[in-house]
């Protein structure tokens, strides 16, 4: 792949990360709040800063929220922060033993906190989050 603007092959930097609620479920029976967040990833040529890159999140996550000392059977969440992220998985995570260099694998993701809290706001809080995927996997932006 080339630079739209300057026709080189470029280094990529982590461009803007996005991220928003899909839903927010809560189980009253098991206590537990299970919120669906959608994040997309763009990279951005280091030379001239165009977006050509980008990666698409369906992400999951479950917190136990315990029994609530309000009545609320719904809660709400927002994305707080989201940023991007790298890194090299330089050995196999299962044996320990290290890769060849030509066998590394560079993943992308985001991560960052959702805060949610019941329909009156007595019970609210923070949790983290994050996923990745292989830098193979994104797709180019036409
Ligand atoms: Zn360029
Ligand atoms: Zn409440």
């Amino acid at each position: 792949m080339r630079c739209p603007s300057c026709n080189k092959f470029p280094s990529l930097d982590l461009g803007e990360a996005e991220g928003e609620i899909g839903s927010c479920d809560y189980d009253t029976e098991k206590g537990e709040l299970t919120i669906y967040i959608t994040a997309n990833l763009k990279l951005n040529t280091v030379c001239c800063g165009d977006e050509v890159k980008e990666g698409n999140f369906e992400i999951e996550i479950t917190h136990d929220v315990g029994k609530l000392d309000c009545k609320c059977d719904e809660f709400e969440a927002e994305v707080d922060e989201i940023s991007g992220c790298d890194r090299y998985e330089t050995k196999n995570p299962r044996t320990g033993k290290p890769y060849a260099p030509r066998f590394q694998k560079h993943f992308y993701g985001v991560e960052g906190k959702v805060s949610y809290s019941c329909s009156c706001g007595k019970t609210e809080g923070k949790i983290d989050f994050e996923d990745e995927m292989q830098a193979s996997s994104m797709d180019e932006i036409a």
